[in-house]
């Protein structure tokens, strides 16, 4: 547990809106939405190294967090699955603590409220369908079960940026003067954007990973190609976590094997661009 705590980092717009509740007085608002916040995070974090990921730093924000993981690793789905619910699973079982801290001479009625009101936020908020937030991670988790990676990437990525718009027009509307809320928003609109930049470098490490992995994944997906096909376009049909068996067609025991072309790829040992040369 405590090898855990180091690699806590608090970001910086969470220090401001710390700064912030520090000088309006509201001091229990960000003590408590601290606590939820780092707890969230703890589950988190207690997942991904209980199957033994590799947890970079784990980055505390006013409305949840980020886990930093290596991306190098391919995890199975059910681990992405168990690691991302973690966090929300944290703020089903929090108002108990909220309750039983009643006992103490700080914790009054209106310390017990704030908690359950902001926890309740917190779980709604992180489970919306928008990336990076839980919700965005499990969907993008469920995507790649479904289509190939880089599909996968770019619909997780579009369907986050429209949640958010319509997450926008909705709160604003109820809350036009809300800076947390225009805050918050802002941010996870630049992160979406700076994801979508580096979704080539994410498409090359994914590939760089089934070139590297010792790993035979038993999923298959068997993919049928003509002989002209670009390899670009060969690799966007690529699946996270599958073994792949490339059929071109119109040419018999074409099989290629999805791994070895990816290999062959990497060490130069293919004459030309397309699938055809790369046999
Ligand atoms: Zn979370």
């Amino acid at each position: 547990m405590t090898s855990l705590l180091p690699k806590i980092r608090i970001h910086p717009v969470f220090w401001l809106v710390i700064a912030a509740g520090t000088l309006t007085g509201h001091l229990w608002e960000t003590a408590i939405a601290f606590l939820i916040v780092f707890i969230h995070e703890l589950g988190h974090a207690v997942a991904a190294k209980g199957f033994g990921w590799n947890v970079i730093e784990i980055e505390l924000l006013p409305f949840g967090g980020v886990a930093k993981l290596d991306e190098h690793e391919a995890h199975p789905f059910y681990q992405e699955f168990v690691v991302f619910l973690a966090g929300p699973l944290q703020n089903v079982w929090l108002p108990l603590l909220s309750y039983a801290m009643l006992r103490l001479p700080f914790w009054g009625t209106e310390q017990h409220q704030l908690f359950l009101a902001q926890n309740s936020a917190l779980l709604l908020f992180n489970l919306l369908p928008i990336w990076p937030l839980d919700g965005g991670r499990l969907l993008h988790v469920l995507l790649e079960i479904v289509y190939p990676f880089k599909p996968a990437y770019k619909k997780m990525l579009y369907f986050s940026a429209a949640a958010l718009l319509l997450f926008s027009i909705l709160t604003f509307w109820r809350y036009p003067f809300s800076i947390n809320l225009w805050v918050i928003v802002l941010f996870i609109l630049i992160a979406l954007y700076k994801e979508r930049r580096v979704l080539p470098l994410r498409f090359i490490r994914f590939l760089l990973a089934v070139s590297s992995t010792k790993y035979r994944f038993a999923r298959l997906k068997r993919l049928r190609v003509s002989g002209d096909t670009p390899l670009s376009n060969v690799f966007s049909l690529y699946y996270k976590n599958a073994e792949h068996h490339i059929h071109i067609t119109g040419i018999k025991d074409s099989d290629i094997d999805g791994k070895e072309l990816v290999d062959k790829y990497f060490k130069g040992g293919c004459d030309g661009d397309t699938i055809s040369d790369c046999r």
